[in-house]
């Protein structure tokens, strides 16, 4: 006998990915300013309507071998993975939560996330209507801790929580608005969108003015090791040889001291010290130089980091 855990377990990975196949109709209407419940779905390259066999998450795309049965095209990869991710983060909130109103919280917010940060990344763009309905969710779990202690978390334990969620707005859009108008500082222009700071106010709504400071700080924290490799090769293509050997030279110099002597540890130490305001100097004028770019260079959005920053905080503190 099956027992019956599983069996629900079974029945959430099917309306999981269901909800992604919704989510990825959701993502590109809302960038084409479509409606999302008509026309059905169709080819976005020959326009020919699909049939149901067609639209099964996740498993349409394997039979069809990614291809669309029409016109033979490619179909997009972010259809598969939106429908695989959404289903894994229905089954991890069932796993923590339970059947609970919070763990139904946290997939409301989870599938934000996941629209926003896909959307940024196809197109480069925030939609402020999904800062907007992030907040009133946010706001919305406040006010409904207020009146059900059950649903009190780390986030509002100490202190009114639609105070910290208010505080919390105030604080996120404070924090990215002073970073991107340091720009203005260095050249004359913000640093980044204004996408990011309606995201971070958002996201305050959720976290409160305390740990929005945490979220922030984890997730330039993830930017920084995903820019690291990044950079590094932007170098190497632009053929700042220099700057490559030089890094390599304090890499090898600091391996060197640390294998042939154990005394030497204080060496070594100013030798990371170095090479690690070395690396902050290069980073530092390899951004002024990208703000000073109208286009072209690398674009990584920050949003994303910041989403997967969002995801390990509702983890640990939901
Ligand atoms: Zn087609």
């Amino acid at each position: 006998m099956i027992p019956p855990d599983t069996l629900f377990l079974g029945f959430l990975i099917i309306i999981g990915l269901c909800f992604g196949s919704f989510y990825n109709v959701v993502i590109l209407r809302g960038l084409s300013g479509e409606s999302i419940a008509f026309p059905g779905s169709k080819c976005p390259k020959c326009n020919t309507p699909l049939k149901w066999r067609h639209n099964i998450p996740l498993l349409s795309y394997i039979l069809l071998g990614g291809k669309c049965s029409y016109c033979k095209c490619k179909i997009s990869i972010q259809y598969p993975i939106v429908e695989f991710f959404t289903m894994v983060l229905f089954v991890c909130a069932y796993l923590k939560w339970g059947f609970t109103i919070k763990a139904l919280f946290a997939v409301i917010y989870f599938s934000l996330f996941l629209i926003t940060s896909v959307t940024d990344i196809l197109e480069r763009v925030i939609l402020t209507k999904h800062a907007y309905i992030l907040a009133g969710a946010g706001l919305f779990y406040s006010i409904s801790a207020l009146y059900y202690p059950s649903l009190i978390n780390n986030l509002n334990s100490d202190g009114n929580p639609i105070f910290i969620s208010i505080s919390g707005i105030i604080i996120g859009v404070l924090v990215m608005e002073i970073l991107a108008r340091s720009g203005y500082l260095i050249a004359g222009r913000r640093a980044f969108g204004e996408g990011d700071s309606y995201i971070a106010g958002a996201l305050g709504a959720i976290f409160g003015w305390k740990y929005i400071l945490l979220v922030l700080g984890s997730g330039f924290i993830i930017q920084f090791l995903f820019a690291l490799p990044l950079f590094v090769h932007n170098l190497y293509k632009q053929k700042e040889n220099t700057a490559i050997i030089e890094f390599a030279l304090f890499l090898v110099l600091a391996w060197i001291l640390k294998a042939y002597s154990s005394s030497l540890g204080l060496i070594i130490y100013i030798c990371g010290l170095i090479l690690l305001v070395f690396i902050a100097a290069i980073l530092i004028r390899n951004i002024i130089r990208n703000i000073n770019k109208t286009s072209g260079g690398t674009y990584l959005p920050y949003v994303p980091a910041l989403i997967a920053a969002s995801f390990a905080g509702i983890f640990l503190w939901f």
